[in-house]
């Protein structure tokens, strides 16, 4: 009887002093554990008189009750001064500053190419695609550069090393036609109209190359949108209302000067460049209108009757405009963008202006 009692103080004392859940833990193992001291004492009971077996029983399981329920109690005490600890650890500071979220934002030539398009939408054109590996058919002969025209130079051409799969499905069935990568968007003029009656109102905006040295105002890639508009009785008058309204929407200046130059492409006749006043300076001469006071912003002019007649027109009775521009060109000219070659720099710096 006195040798439980002395137990239990022992085990009493070491479950308070025990420091971490973990020790806790041994501690009952060592006293109630399949070989632990109390159990020991009530396996052995067997070995002693009814009497006392009785009184020792009695005894014993009381002593396992009462340090059944202290190591319950000082469990939950070390589990819950653990979890103190824990939360004063994690605890959030308010107070400090936020950490920015980083938004992704449109590229400045997707948004420039989204608001052209909507421009000339709301003008009833509708803006078509078309292939950026092109025949050399579709990107000079059909627009009326032929092989040994002086005007081919116009363009330095990436092309490619033929290819006999691409080669055997050229749609004009000339086979052995060289491939380039594209040079203009023109050439959707003629695939359009090869597959579609007049009247016309497209654009086409897109992706062409140029083989030639970069800089400031030159990349071997970039974006150019392409329109036609063709009718019966389309006229010059026609073609400079559509284009000085695109230009002042775009630019979204209340009132802008156009005036066409005389200027020469192989594919209209007659050619000219489109010039409008610059809108950094108005007039008042800038380093953006080389201190002219007038900017270059398009290439234009009527359709050749033999483009008409490369797609398979009459070009008898059909008269109408095509003209071209560079989607950079106008980004630059909008936003103030020095250099064509950030549009493809990926600098968030760049980018995050937009
Ligand atoms: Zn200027």
């Amino acid at each position: 009887m006195e040798s439980i009692k002395d137990l239990i103080r022992e085990a009493r004392a070491e479950i308070q002093k025990a420091p971490t859940d973990r020790a806790l833990g041994d501690t009952e193992v060592k006293w109630l554990g399949r070989k632990g001291r109390l159990t020991e004492i009530l396996r052995n009971l067997k070995n002693l008189s009814e009497r006392e077996r009785k009184a020792q029983g009695a005894e014993a399981n009381r002593a396992r009750i009462e340090l059944e329920a202290l190591i319950r109690d000082r469990r939950i005490e070390l589990r819950s001064a653990a979890a103190k600890t824990e939360l004063a650890r994690e605890r959030i500071d308010v107070t400090l500053p936020g950490r920015a979220l980083r938004h992704g934002r449109m590229h400045p030539l997707t948004r420039a190419l989204d608001e052209i398009r909507g421009i000339f939408e709301q003008l009833g054109f509708s803006a078509i695609d078309g292939p950026e590996i092109e025949t050399e058919w579709y990107n000079f002969d059909a627009l009326n550069i032929p092989a040994d025209h002086p005007a081919r130079d116009m363009w330095d051409t990436f092309w490619l090393r033929s290819n006999q799969n691409l080669k055997s499905k050229n749609e004009k069935g000339k086979s052995g036609q060289k491939l380039l990568l594209r040079t203009h968007t023109s050439p959707v003029q003629v695939r359009y109209m090869e597959k579609h009656a007049p009247p016309y109102r497209i654009i086409v905006p897109g992706k062409v190359y140029r083989y030639e040295a970069t800089d400031a105002s030159h990349d071997v890639e970039f974006h150019q949108v392409e329109g036609l508009m063709v009718d019966r009785d389309i006229s010059v008058a026609h073609f400079k209302h559509v284009i000085r309204h695109f230009f002042e929407r775009y630019f979204g200046a209340k009132k802008l000067s156009v005036v066409l130059r005389p200027s020469f492409f192989p594919f209209t006749e007659p050619s000219f460049e489109v010039m409008v006043n610059c809108i950094q300076c108005d007039a008042k001469r800038c380093a953006v209108c080389k201190r002219t006071g007038w900017l270059e912003v398009a290439g234009a002019g009527m359709v050749h009757p033999n483009v008409f007649k490369n797609a398979g027109l009459n070009p008898k009775g059909l008269q109408g405009f095509a003209f071209g521009f560079g989607v950079e060109r106008l980004a630059m000219l909008k936003y103030k963008i020095p250099d064509i070659r950030l549009f493809h720099s990926s600098d968030p710096r760049f980018l995050k202006q937009f």
